[in-house]
């Protein structure tokens, strides 16, 4: 079985959600660098305030303060962990740093059209406590505004309003987008189509780890 995941694609296209479906079937960690940030930045840390400004705009944090944090995150895992990195690498430079670390088996694209993409994010509501997703339509939450899981109050991230989520798709082509010929020349890539619903996608998925 692929132990040394990374979930590839655009934002919106399912990484969260489909990452987080793998890592309760096999109990690997999932590493979101996003969720990370996130909650550097409500806690004030030094790194939160370095990495907000950027976020809330759409565009990436500068790579030595993802890989610095990437990197320290990696060594605290035990040896043999299983890993799926969500939002990360998102640059050739991070992919670069994290392959002198460890072997990556798999990099699993997930393939969702923009337009979808947009109806995803702006209709996405997260849980800042626990961060799970739900989307208005698709997946809404059963009581109006609070996470099902934990009972906290749900939001919308700044970056998921419209003008900043075209940003953001931007930069994912020009920045992380080259990471799927980068993966393809490994050998490490495959793509599974992420729309439909959750559990089929699921299903291929897991295919793509087994
Ligand atoms: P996400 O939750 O994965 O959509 O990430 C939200 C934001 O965090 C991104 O738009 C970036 O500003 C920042 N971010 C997350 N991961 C990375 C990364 N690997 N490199 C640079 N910036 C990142």
């Amino acid at each position: 079985m692929k132990t040394k995941i990374i979930l590839l694609g655009p934002p919106g296209s399912g990484k969260g959600t489909q990452g987080e479906m793998l890592g309760g079937e096999f109990g690997f960690v999932r590493l979101s660098t996003g969720d990370m940030l996130r909650e550097a930045a409500r806690n004030g840390t030094p790194l939160g305030i370095k990495a907000k400004g950027y976020m809330d705009s759409g565009a990436l944090v500068p790579n030595d303060l993802i890989i610095n944090l990437m990197m320290e995150k990696i060594a605290s895992l035990g040896d043999g962990t299983g890993v799926i990195f969500d939002g990360f690498p998102r640059t050739v430079e991070q992919a670069d740093a994290l392959g002198e670390r460890i072997d990556v088996d798999l990099a699993l694209n997930l393939d969702v059209d923009d337009a979808e993409l947009v109806n995803r994010l702006t209709k996405r509501r997260s849980c800042p406590k626990c961060n799970a997703v739900y989307h208005l339509d698709y997946n809404p939450p059963a009581e109006s505004g609070i996470c099902d899981k934990c009972g906290s109050e749900l939001y919308h991230r700044d970056d998921d309003k419209e003008e900043t989520v075209v940003n953001r798709l931007n930069v994912y082509r020009r920045n992380t987008m080259p990471l799927i010929e980068y993966y393809e020349k490994r050998g490490k890539l495959r793509t599974v189509r992420g729309t439909g619903d959750i559990d089929g996608i699921f299903e291929k998925v897991k295919e793509t780890v087994l």
